[in-house]
């Protein structure tokens, strides 16, 4: 590694985008780890040890789109399809309030059966009756409903912007525009979520310039949260037969990202997990401090299936509760307190 750039990185983490390309594409084995070891540095003086544990709910998984990665896009017949009705939702996140965890996550595909008003009446509920911080992750929708969403008391929003690359956007999205996927993010920071994006790493034609562009734009959008895994084939889709993005890739991507956006909440991905039995673990000492454990109800997880092998598909939520603490302490770090806010939001919860 060019003497100056650890030191730089410790320091300010104001790298170029030459000066990511260049450590993205380092090999040698002394080499990454001095990336990570740094990441790991940065990640400790700027948001401590404590990882914080996010409840996952899949509520559905119809959607509307088409992504070429997706074991969930339209096209895909033979997934069976759910819907959770709004009442088991609202029932499984305050199950997870009575275990202790700060924040659930509602994910799905893009479902608009789960309409503006439905979803914020979800939001309201749970809002009213357990302690949690709430996040979205349903995808683009009409400017309208995240204003409602917003309203009824969402406090952060995930969408990843997938690729900045314009180019592989299009290759990838037959029926979504980047431009509009941007706008989406844009319009959800003004409303004063807590905003994540992020991005696939080994997508088919990615290069490690896209990836430094993936990380620039987190920078350049202020994002709150950067949810960043490797791509993994599903045999559904288009891209059957391409190969996955690898670990180490990813994690210097992880590593990179903690280096450039400081406190930025950075989660070790459940794809990292399902391509090496460690790969959260790995994250976690790459930069990483928040994990996302799968509370999905069982009977519907198993078709919650984006892509082949994911982790924890069968685990009662009992056993991914120890599961998850267990990883977590294991390379020494400590459960996170309170709700784990971003550090860099001006705006926290919204008060009724
Ligand atoms: N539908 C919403 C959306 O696209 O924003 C939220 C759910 S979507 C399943 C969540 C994320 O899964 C996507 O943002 C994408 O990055 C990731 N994903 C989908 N297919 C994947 C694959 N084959 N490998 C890795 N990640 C994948
Ligand atoms: Fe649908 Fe999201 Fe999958 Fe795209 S990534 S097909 S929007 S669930």
């Amino acid at each position: 590694m060019r003497n100056d750039l650890p030191e730089k990185a410790l320091a300010t983490g104001d790298l170029t985008r030459d000066e990511i390309v260049y450590v993205l594409s380092r090999e040698a084995e002394v080499e990454v780890k001095q990336l990570l070891d740094v990441a790991d540095r940065v990640r400790r003086e700027c948001v401590g040890d404590g990882v914080h544990i996010r409840g996952l709910i899949e509520f559905s998984n119809i959607c509307r789109r088409n992504c070429s990665y997706c074991g969930l896009r339209r096209d895909n017949g033979e997934v069976r399809r759910y819907r959770m009705p709004p009442d088991e939702i609202v029932a499984v996140a305050q199950e997870l309030d009575r275990r202790g965890i700060r924040t659930v996550v509602l994910q799905s595909g893009e479902d608009l059966w789960y309409t503006g008003e439905i979803i914020s009446d979800i939001v309201r509920r749970i809002k009213a009756t357990t302690d949690m911080a709430v996040t979205l992750c349903v995808g683009e929708r009409p400017f309208e409903d995240y204003r409602v969403f917003r309203e009824a008391g969402a406090d952060r929003y995930l969408l990843r912007h997938e690729t900045a690359s314009p180019r592989l956007y299009k290759q990838l999205h037959p029926d979504s525009v980047q431009e509009e996927r941007l706008a989406c993010l844009r319009e959800l920071k003004r409303l004063g979520f807590q905003t994540g994006a992020g991005f696939m790493v080994g997508l088919p034609g990615q290069t490690v310039e896209d990836i430094a562009d993936d990380i620039l734009l987190l920078r350049e959008y202020d994002v709150d949260m950067a949810g960043i895994g490797p791509f993994i084939p599903h045999p559904n889709t288009p891209l059957a037969d391409c190969p996955g993005g690898d670990l180490r890739l990813s994690l210097k991507a992880v590593a990179l990202t903690r280096i450039v956006l400081r406190d930025v909440l950075l989660p070790a991905t459940t794809a990292m997990g399902s391509i090496d039995e460690f790969g959260r673990e790995k994250a976690l000492t790459a930069g990483a401090n928040v994990v996302m454990p799968n509370y999905t109800p069982l009977k519907y997880r198993v078709n919650y299936e984006i892509y082949p092998n994911k982790r924890c598909i069968t685990e009662a939520p009992a056993l991914c509760d120890g599961c998850m603490r267990m990883r977590i302490l294991s390379v020494g770090r400590t459960i996170g307190t309170g709700r784990g806010d971003s550090p860099r939001s001006t705006t926290k919860a919204l008060r009724h």
